[in-house]
């Protein structure tokens, strides 16, 4: 499945707030949306976000689009995500929200194995995480609750993994997951809850995006 490849802190800009997309460098000076917080282009300074003008239908797309965004997931992939929600019992942008959280790369990053999920994406397609036992290297693969994944033996001595259990130990890791650093393992115990979802994410407005 592909993924997004151009700048990655124009996305921020244009969403007109941080979105996390790039790990430490987020939390430094060096951050663009510090610098420069305003929509990327010739219109930038002056655009929608600066004179507050904004129909249903651009508040509606830029819900949908920063949601995509956070989870670095295509359009025809979210769309898809959408049509599975759609067809599932509950709350439909809930149980969107729901599947976004549960791929692979957003939970090796939820689970503190890597400081962005575009790092923990890379991570899983270089094949360092094992689930339930097997190799795999599919960022997009959803897990339910039971489901453990491992960074691999092989994987162990590498000097990220060796470097990233002290940094994994300071991140939070949700209730709905647990992590265990001796073992380089974490498992789903449940679907995660609204609250422990970015509370950001306008989920209602994704729905009437698609619903019209
Ligand atoms: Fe966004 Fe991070 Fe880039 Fe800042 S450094 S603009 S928060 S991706």
């Amino acid at each position: 499945m592909g993924r997004y490849i151009g700048p990655v802190c124009k996305l921020c800009r244009r969403e007109g707030e941080k979105l996390f997309l790039k790990g430490e460098r987020c939390f430094t000076p060096k951050c663009s949306f510090d610098r420069r917080g305003y929509a990327p282009g010739q219109h930038g300074r002056g655009g929608q976000f600066q004179q507050g003008r904004s129909s249903d239908f651009a508040r509606q797309l830029r819900a949908k689009q920063k949601a995509r965004r956070v989870y670095g997931v295509l359009e025809r992939q979210f769309r898809r995500y959408y049509s599975t929600a759609l067809r599932r019992p509950g709350l439909t942008g809930f149980t969107l929200l729901q599947i976004l959280e549960s791929r692979l790369d957003n939970v090796v990053f939820r689970l503190g194995y890597a400081q962005s999920r575009a790092q923990a994406r890379l991570l899983v397609t270089h094949g360092h995480f094992n689930v339930n036992g097997r190799r795999t290297d599919v960022p997009s693969m959803l897990l339910t609750p039971g489901d453990k994944i491992t960074v691999r033996e092989g994987s162990r001595g590498r000097s990220y993994f060796k470097e990233m259990a002290d940094i994994a130990e300071k991140a939070n890791v949700p209730g709905w997951l647990m992590r265990d650093l001796m073992t380089y393992s974490g498992t789903v115990q449940r679907m995660p809850e609204r609250s422990e979802i970015d509370s950001n994410l306008n989920e209602q407005l994704i729905v009437e995006y698609y619903s019209r």
